[in-house]
């Protein structure tokens, strides 16, 4: 019998699913998708429980559910999944239900229209009619636009024969989102050991129930074409498949690489699809029309019909922390999300979090091991260049040793890369004649010179301005000078130090479109240019062929964050950029240009030992107890005034719940103690590995007071960022 009532959950920033009344002529279940009156508006929402009773005292008051929309129902599973992240991450429910909802507006069908020949005669024969004639005599059905260009006529001409007779048209079914890939297209001679793992992952797709591999080679070792015999694998049991990227950019890529393993493109969700191409996909990934989903994070939450197994690719990657709105990691999510679905999960990396490496030694994670390059080709050797010793002259960035090996390398038709982790071109100006430095009005930073956007630009609101004719403290004229160095900079130092040389500058500010990027590194990987500077924009995942020479032009730059994760992450990052280098022919050569060589990363670095890293870094952990070892978590408290925003912090430290397992540092200013106009506080929690710290987070939230104003408190579990 129908419910006369039930509980929706609605996308917005709330925790509580609404009761409504059924109307009579639908039947509704838990998952159902409907609209439903929300205040003033109409909002699309889930229903959530279908066992409600509503004191009668509140029968009238209650509203009616408007529609019931014909999208697939959310499986149990991912409603699951959602109650789990909220709880987890103590984001609202509705919030996290918003992510799995993005299917835009699929908007009036546009109908394409094909021709084929009718039978008539034509009244008129000219060459062009029947050049048209010749082409669709195979009995083929083309499009207008598809007759015409192949015929060498024009539109008109394909008009003509239609309103002749000559021509029928007909409507073409619309072209799926992405066809069934064929996981024997184009399978590659493993070597023995990407046979062995490969054969691994093909076995944990074969027994299904969750289980998490993880992938661990060397850049070039061959992870992606073993985890794309999992892929096959689970394409061959009609399987959908997840494909997790850190980023957009990648993902860009990586849709051609996967053609020519399996003969067709995925489907891809990310952030930049057009409207209409997200609701195709998001209906068809739901109706299982789609077998594959290459994504970034937000694709962890579309709506499966029938999910069989994740890759988290470069699963060590930042990126994959989203730090705004539900604060969820989506490597962690995904191992959750294939936990509760009992499939299972693969994560890949030359440089696996710390996180995940302890997982595996602690035998919780297969390991798979690809040691060694494919093709023979050696890992880059390492070498630093020590900048207390033969460091560039003032001014310059470049160390002669490193300008001699560039120079070298384009003598040899080879490539370099030079790497410095800054956007712009300084990111300081300082006036030579009071010392007064250029400092953004809104946040605690310094204005960063961006010379080809003419701008002085703040990295973390966005607030630019032209750089002044002069100084507004002493009003000295032309007295500001650039201190120390970013990507645009470094292009004039090269382009002077290697005259004639093709220079390409990648920076995330400078990328126009994805289309561009897409051609920038595709020229790059043809050689068209024989020196890139680039940001991590360029660390991850490319094959440049060309590319033998990796100089790091500030290999101590990320460790400058006091974080908890700041040698993690520079090791990563290094080890990741460096391994760009010999990839294909010859050998590669990486430079550490560092005032500290005697550094445990720049160490392991140079001796190849990422083991001895990974131990030392380890130990540091479990000595200190933090993650793994231990968890986090941040509340973040920020509003206008500085006085009333410590206040605040106090006031909430206050009412932390007692427990002897539990430690809550600060309030302590956060290291960006400023950021657009907010004064920023911070608070962190310490626990125990295995203590539920949400739970204990849930009881303290329940007493803080309510922040008023201004005020906002920002809870993150397990924080990434620590600014
Ligand atoms: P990783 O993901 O570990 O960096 P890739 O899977 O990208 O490594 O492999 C590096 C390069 O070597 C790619 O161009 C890839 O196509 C090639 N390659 C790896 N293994 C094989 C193989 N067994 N047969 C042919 N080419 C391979
Ligand atoms: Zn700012």
């Amino acid at each position: 019998m129908a419910k006369p009532f039930v509980d929706v959950l609605v996308p917005v920033a709330l925790d509580q699913a609404y009761s409504y009344r059924v109307p009579a002529e639908f039947d509704l279940a838990p998952g159902d998708i409907v609209s439903v009156p929300l205040g003033a508006r109409e909002a699309v929402g889930v229903v959530w429980a279908d066992d409600v009773t509503v004191r009668p005292g509140l029968h009238n008051r209650i509203k009616d559910v408007e529609l019931k929309l014909d999208y697939p129902p959310l499986k149990p599973e991912l409603r699951k999944f959602v109650d789990w992240v909220s709880g987890y991450t103590l984001s609202p429910r509705g919030m996290v239900l918003r992510m799995c909802l993005r299917m835009g507006d699929l908007g009036p069908a546009r109908e394409k229209i094909g021709v084929r020949i009718a039978g008539s005669q034509p009244k008129r024969v000219t060459a062009a009619r029947t050049r048209v004639l010749q082409i669709l005599a195979d009995g083929l059905v083309r499009t207008k636009s598809e007759a015409a260009h192949e015929a060498g006529v024009s539109a008109g001409v394909i008009n003509g024969l239609i309103d002749d007779g000559v021509l029928e048209t007909l409507v073409l079914p619309p072209e799926p989102v992405a066809r069934k890939p064929d996981p024997d297209y184009a399978v590659p001679e493993f070597t023995d050991a990407q046979r062995k793992a490969s054969d691994a992952l093909r076995t944990s797709v074969d027994m299904s129930g969750f289980s998490v591999t993880l992938v661990d080679g060397v850049t070039g070792s061959g992870k992606t074409e073993v985890y794309f015999e999992a892929v096959a694998q689970a394409i061959r049991h009609n399987k959908q498949v997840l494909i997790l990227m850190p980023e957009i950019a990648l993902t860009a890529q990586f849709l051609d690489r996967f053609a020519e393993r399996f003969g067709v493109r995925p489907a891809e969700w990310h952030s930049e699809l057009a409207p209409r191409k997200r609701a195709r996909t998001w209906t068809a990934v739901a109706a299982g029309d789609v077998s594959v989903v290459v994504g970034a994070r937000s694709a962890l939450f579309l709506p499966y019909a029938d999910l069989g197994l994740i890759i988290v690719d470069e699963e060590h990657d930042p990126a994959y922390k989203q730090e705004d709105g539900v604060r969820y990691h989506a490597r962690d999510m995904a191992v959750v999300r294939a936990r509760e679905v009992k499939i299972p999960i693969v994560l890949a990396s030359a440089t696996p979090s710390v996180e995940t490496v302890v997982n595996a030694r602690r035998g919780r994670y297969a390991h798979l091991k690809l040691p060694e390059r494919f093709g023979g080709q050696h890992l880059p050797s390492v070498e630093a260049i020590d900048l207390r010793r033969e460091g560039p002259p003032r001014g310059r960035f470049i160390s002669p040793r490193l300008a001699e090996q560039v120079k070298f390398a384009i003598e040899r038709g080879e490539q370099a890369l030079l790497f410095l982790n800054r956007r712009g071109f300084a990111p300081l100006t300082l006036c030579n004649a009071c010392g007064h430095r250029m400092a953004c009005p809104n946040c605690d930073a310094w204005l960063v010179d961006h010379r080809f956007k003419r701008r002085l630009v703040c990295h973390h609101c966005g607030y630019s301005m032209p750089p002044p004719e002069q100084c507004p403290k002493c009003e000295a004229k032309g007295s500001f000078v650039a201190v120390g160095p970013g990507v645009e900079r470094l292009e004039q130092e090269a382009a002077e130090l290697f005259p004639g040389a093709r220079i390409l500058v990648l920076s995330s500010d400078l990328v126009e479109s994805m289309e561009r990027l897409r051609q920038e590194l595709d020229d790059v990987a043809q050689g068209r240019f024989d020196i890139v500077i680039g940001t991590q924009l360029v660390a991850k995942g490319h094959h440049f062929p060309k590319l033998n020479l990796v100089g790091i032009v500030d290999a101590d730059l990320g460790l400058a964050n006091g974080d908890p994760r700041a040698v993690e992450r520079t090791f990563q990052l290094l080890h990741q950029v460096v391994g760009r280098a010999g990839r294909e022919a010859g050998r590669g050569y990486g430079f550490l240009q560092t005032h500290q060589p005697d550094h445990p990363v720049m160490r392991a670095l140079i001796a190849q030992d990422r083991e001895a890293f990974y131990s030392a870094e380890i130990e540091v952990r479990e000595k200190t107890s933090y993650p793994p070892f231990g968890r986090l978590a941040s509340l973040l408290i920020s509003g206008a005034d500085k006085h009333a925003t410590e206040a605040h912090a106090r006031k909430i430290a206050a009412v932390a719940p007692i427990h002897d397992e539990v430690r809550v540092l600060g309030p302590a200013e956060a290291p960006l103690a400023v950021v657009r106009g907010r004064h920023r506080f911070r608070l962190l929690v310490k626990s125990p590995r295995g203590f539920d710290l949400s739970a204990y987070l849930r009881e303290w939230m329940a007493a803080v007071p309510k922040a008023k104003g201004t005020l906002k408190l920002e809870v993150d579990v397990d924080p990434q960022s620590f600014f």
